[in-house]
């Protein structure tokens, strides 16, 4: 089915339309109908009004007596038998034939019938027939047509405000649906806009007071993340100073690396902590893309598999923080190396301009990342495959760190990968 069919719009807008054709049928059938029963009474008032016309011009029908009719009442009048033929106009001034509805009136003595809005009646008398032409009371083809034009041109503005109406009424969807893909890439601080009170706008309004649950939530689960770390802090300075007043072992050895590890990550969490407020603490300053990129890659410099260089354009200077930005960098291009194999060619990074904004690219022909796992590799802590971790050290924090700084300047990260094929991230910045 195409997609047109399935949208909801279409949907509302055909079971108007049709409704519409169906009442329109319904009026016109009441209006037949009515119509039947009303000719039938009429057809014998009809029929006794020709009868008398008849009886006025006369037996055999003369010519003299049709005349004073004809200036009379307006009607043209004309006899034909193969005997006698007269007229009370020239014929010219006669159908030729009658076009519209001819009908039989008792028994088909009378045939009645219109041309071009004039009534006709043809009587048959014994060896000829008579032919009324009554005058033109009323332009019937003109008014049908004005009529029918003022009606095509009422139908077209009905359904035009139709349109219009129920495009505004569902206008809260269209709005629902961005707020629904904002808050799946991560945006929970975006707002639906609430207008009326109707269910889709109660709808949105909930769906604004969900979001903002989950944000707090979250907000509250980091929190207790961090406080619990940071508390962690001193017992294990304390431990470690106990530590060292014990005598040389081989137990003590193992203590003193597990302590060091749990520093290593404590100072890793309060550092992505404190990146959490560095929207507030940037320091902006007009920088060289292309110099702050080389300066970056050149700490890998000896990391296999190496670092490639692209032609780095010279773009105008960018206003952010370098100090963060290269931190962002940093982490990507460490997660390009650390996830290469050793058979993968040199990580490639490049820039250029896209629309408003400054791209750096940074891609590998490393392990990938499963399809699966793509939408979450920004969450704090999330790591592909704990398993990694034994290889390549690192608590799922690199990522999201680095997307909290870009953010901050007002860019976005995107990520492609394929897995086992390799890896693409992009810092866009806007120029
Ligand atoms: P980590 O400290 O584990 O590297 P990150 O936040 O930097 O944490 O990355 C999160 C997860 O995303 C990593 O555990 C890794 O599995 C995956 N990942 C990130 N970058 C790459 C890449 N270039 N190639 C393959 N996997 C990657």
């Amino acid at each position: 089915m195409p997609k047109i069919f399935s949208s909801v719009f279409v949907k509302l807008f055909a079971i108007l339309v049709a409704a519409g054709i169906g009442i329109n049928l319904a009026i016109l059938l009441f209006i037949g109908s009515f119509r039947h029963h009303l000719s039938t009474t009429y057809e014998s008032h009809l029929a006794r009004y020709i009868d008398f016309l008849v009886q006025e011009i006369g037996e055999p029908p003369d010519l003299q007596r049709a005349q004073r009719l004809a200036t009379e009442t307006g009607m043209k009048i004309a006899y034909d038998s193969p005997s006698r033929q007269w007229a009370t106009h020239p014929r010219g001034e006669f159908p030729e034939q009658v076009c519209h509805h001819l009908f039989n009136l008792q028994d088909g003595r009378i045939q009645a019938g219109s041309y071009h809005g004039q009534h006709v009646f043809y009587v048959a008398r014994d060896d000829g027939r008579l032919t009324f032409f009554l005058p033109k009371t009323w332009d019937a083809d003109r008014k049908i047509k004005v009529f029918g034009l003022i009606l095509l041109l009422g139908i077209t503005l009905l359904l035009a405000a139709v349109y219009f109406a129920i495009r505004r009424v569902l206008k809260p969807l269209r709005g629902l649906e961005e707020g629904v893909r904002q808050v799946a890439q991560g945006r929970l601080g975006h707002q639906v806009p609430v207008q009326g009170r109707d269910e889709l706008s109660a709808l949105s309004r909930s769906f604004n007071d969900m979001t903002r649950q989950i944000a707090l939530l979250i907000k509250a689960k980091e929190r207790l993340v961090l406080d619990v770390s940071h508390e962690l802090r001193s017992p294990l300075t304390r431990s470690k100073v106990a530590l060292a007043m014990l005598p040389e072992s081989a137990g003590k050895q193992s203590l003193l690396e597990d302590i060091g590890e749990m520093e290593a990550k404590i100072a890793e969490l309060l550092e992505s902590a404190r990146a959490v407020g560095v929207k507030a603490e940037l320091k902006r300053v007009p920088t060289d893309l292309a110099e702050l990129i080389a300066r970056t890659a050149a700490g890998f410099k000896d990391r296999p598999p190496g670092v490639r260089l692209a032609e780095l354009p010279q773009l105008p200077p960018v206003s952010l923080d370098p100090r963060q930005t290269e931190r962002a960098l940093r982490n990507i291009i460490d997660n390009a190396l650390k996830y290469s194999v050793p058979a993968s060619p040199p990580v490639r990074i490049a820039l250029h301009a896209r629309e408003a904004f400054a791209v750096i690219t940074v891609s590998d022909r490393g392990i990938g990342i499963p399809r699966a796992d793509l939408a979450l590799v920004f969450e704090p802590f999330y790591r592909v495959d704990p398993s990694r971790r034994a290889r390549t050290g690192g608590y799922g924090l690199g990522l999201s760190l680095a997307k909290t700084i870009v953010e901050a300047h007002g860019g976005r990260i995107e990520i492609d990968s394929v897995h086992g094929e390799g890896t693409t991230v992009r810092i866009l910045l806007p120029a």
